[in-house]
């Protein structure tokens, strides 16, 4: 069994490789962010619970968090393992998983904090199938087409703004980064420079899967 954790600051990438690595392994991508934003559109008591949260840019308590992960992973498509993204976010969240399932890698994509704010105020994606793309850095070929699945609804995340992304970063450096130490000492730690091309990047994870 395979379970991987990706890593890394907002706007690291972790999205567009997580679609990519799920195409080459085959394991589900299991993003709390989309499981959040799922949950804010339909209303749900989670939904209402997190809204306030991710509109600030803070983390959503670890209790919420958790009871989602513990509910998606004994669905079907993870019985053979999972990759995680955008989770685990704090040394409590990581100490649950711990308790469900084995990580087998952790997915360390680095970028500068200086790069991040022009990469998400940039990013747009797919309604359709989620496909993530950038104004300067990884357009659709064809204007507001996307390249996947040909649909034509492109939206941008409402906490994709400047102000909501330096609390975000803080929230990463503050509570999230201190996971890598705790992952590094496991000795499943896999420090990738994500800050390149996208190919590169998918094929450095590949080879650090492997
Ligand atoms: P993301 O799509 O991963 O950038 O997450 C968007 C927002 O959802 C974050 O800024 C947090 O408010 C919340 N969120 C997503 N995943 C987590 C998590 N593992 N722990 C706490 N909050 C989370």
């Amino acid at each position: 069994m395979t379970s991987i954790v990706l890593f890394g600051p907002p706007g690291a990438g972790k999205g567009t490789q997580a679609a990519r690595i799920t195409d080459s392994t085959g394991l589900p991508q299991v993003s709390t962010g989309d499981m959040l934003r799922a949950a804010v559109k339909n209303g749900t008591d989670t939904g209402i619970a997190a809204k306030q949260y991710m509109d600030d840019g803070k983390l959503v308590p670890d209790s919420i968090i958790i009871d989602l992960i513990k509910e998606r992973i004994l669905e079907s498509d993870a019985k053979n393992g999972v990759m995680f993204d955008g989770f685990p976010r704090t040394v409590p969240q990581a100490e649950a998983l711990a308790d469900i399932t084995e990580v087998t890698h952790v997915i360390a994509i680095e970028v500068p904090d200086e790069r991040i704010v022009e990469r998400i105020c940039g990013r747009y994606s797919c309604a359709t199938c989620g496909a993530v793309y950038h104004d300067s850095f990884n357009p659709t070929k064809l204007d507001g087409v996307c390249d996947e699945c040909g649909g034509s609804d492109m939206k941008r995340r409402a906490d994709d703004n400047e102000s909501t992304v330096l609390q975000r970063l803080s929230a990463y450096h503050e509570q999230t980064s201190p996971l890598a130490d705790w992952y590094e000492s496991k000795g499943i730690f896999h420090r990738i420079n994500g800050d390149r091309g996208i190919d590169e990047i998918t094929s450095d994870i590949l080879q650090a899967l492997s």
